[in-house]
Formats: structure tokens, C-alpha cells, sequence
């Protein structure tokens, strides 16, 4: 079996550029699960349809392919043969991912796809359940936290970034309603592993997260320095 790192946590805890970090730190690919929900939810909103609706997202699920690849390191996401990477970092995107998120055909799909890919070789993945659920053998987990307003900000900073034209009042309660949804659908919702280390990024830089969990994987495989 390939080695894994499953990093997990509500939304604007710093996951992807953690992950990010500790896959260029190691060499792996790093595999962003969120971006596939996002392309699976895109996909019910081209259809015109309500990504929150069951029946959408299980019609979703059962006609569609979600597949990544990844260049130079970097992930492409692929929905139905199309490169969809560019329009998933939308909040619209992120909403419609968090309505298609909460249905067991929509997760199961997903397990199944993430499974395969980690499969693949050793490598980073985030999401919200890679280690209570994808991935309960990853080699080490890591729950990743921050309070609210930090996580808001640092969401409406990569957001401007980003191009997208959002206030922070918008952005955390957006946060907010996402964190409820996903903490309380009845389908797998967002909690920590028992055997995931939990790790608050509210004092910490990104560089210090990172050395942290790097760190931490070394000595769960025994790596010398
Ligand atoms: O991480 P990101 O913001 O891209 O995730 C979008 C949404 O996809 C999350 O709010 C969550 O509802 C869902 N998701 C999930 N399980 C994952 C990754 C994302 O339910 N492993």
C-alpha cells in the first residue's frame, strides 16, 4: 500500500496550502477531494438544476465521471472529459459541492474515485472525511482547525486574490452555514478521526503547520534525518 497523509477540517483551516506544502516537502502528488465535489456540483448547475435536491445530486452521481490528473505536480480536475479546474474556485462552485456533499450516492461515487487515485502512489489528500472514511489506514491523519473569523479572512483574502468581488461579512457567514452543513448531514458529516492529531492554525503560519506535520510523518515511517 501506498503511503497516505489524510488532512481533514472545516472550511478556511488552511488545508490545501498545508497540503500543498507538505506534498512538495515530500514529493507527492497532493489530491484536492473538495475540487471533485465542486466539479460534481458544477455539473447540476449546468443542468439548471438544485445541487441541495437529492434526486439532482443522485442523477449527478449516477452520469457523470470525476477524474483528476495531475501536471507538474499540480491537479487537473476532469468532469466528463472536460478540464473543468479553472470555474471550481467560484463560492458558487463551493456551495453547490457542499448541497451535492450531503447524498450517499454523491459519496459513495466519490470514495470509490478517491480511493482508486490513492491507490495510485504515495500522496497528500484533504478533504472533510479522508481519514474517518476514504482512507482509515492513511498513514497519518491530521484534523486541521482555526477559529472562525481567522478562517473567514484567510478564505476572503485567497477569494480577492482570486479576482471574485466578495465582502467578509459574506464570506463568514457563507463559512458558517457550510461549517452547519457539513458538521450535520446525516451522510458521513465533517468530525475528527480517534486517531487523527488535531492541529489549531489560528497562531501558527502556514511554514510552521507545514514543518509540523512533515515532521510528523517522518516519525510515523521511521525517516532518519
Ligand atoms: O474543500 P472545498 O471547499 O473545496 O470543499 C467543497 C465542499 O465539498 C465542502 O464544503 C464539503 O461539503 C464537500 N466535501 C466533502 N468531502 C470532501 C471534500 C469536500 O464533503 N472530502
Amino acid at each position: 500500500m501506498p503511503h497516505s497523509i489524510a488532512i481533514d477540517g472545516p472550511v478556511g483551516a488552511g488545508k490545501s496550502s498545508v497540503a500543498k506544502g507538505v506534498a512538495q516537502a515530500l514529493g507527492f502528488p497532493y489530491l484536492d477531494t473538495g475540487a471533485m465535489y465542486r466539479a460534481l456540483g458544477l455539473k447540476v448547475l449546468r443542468a439548471g438544476r438544485d445541487p441541495k435536491d437529492e434526486q439532482a445530486a443522485t442523477w449527478a452521481a449516477g452520469n457523470t465521471t470525476v477524474n483528476v490528473r495531475f501536471e507538474h505536480g499540480a491537479q487537473r480536475t476532469i468532469l466528463d472529459g472536460e478540464d473543468v479546474t479553472e470555474q471550481l474556485r467560484t463560492p458558487q462552485a463551493g456551495n453547490a459541492a457542499s448541497g451535492v456533499a450531503q447524498w450517499p450516492a454523491v459519496r459513495t461515487l466519490m470514495l470509490l474515485a478517491q480511493r482508486e487515485i490513492a491507490n495510485r502512489t504515495d500522496m497528500v489528500l484533504d478533504g472533510r472525511d479522508i481519514g474517518t472514511n476514504v482512507l482509515p489506514n492513511a498513514t497519518l491523519k491530521i484534523f486541521l482547525t482555526a477559529c472562525a473569523q481567522v478562517r473567514a479572512q484567510r478564505r476572503f483574502d485567497e477569494l480577492i486574490a482570486a479576482g471574485n468581488g466578495v465582502t467578509y461579512e459574506g464570506v463568514l457567514a457563507d463559512l458558517l452555514a457550510r461549517d452547519k452543513q457539513d458538521e450535520n448531514r446525516a451522510a458521513d458529516p465533517l468530525r475528527q478521526a480517534d486517531d487523527a492529531v488535531l492541529v489549531d492554525t489560528t497562531n501558527m503560519s502556514l511554514d510552521e503547520v507545514v514543518g509540523h506535520v512533515v515532521g510528523l510523518y517522518r516519525e510515523r515511517v521511521g525517516y532518519k534525518t
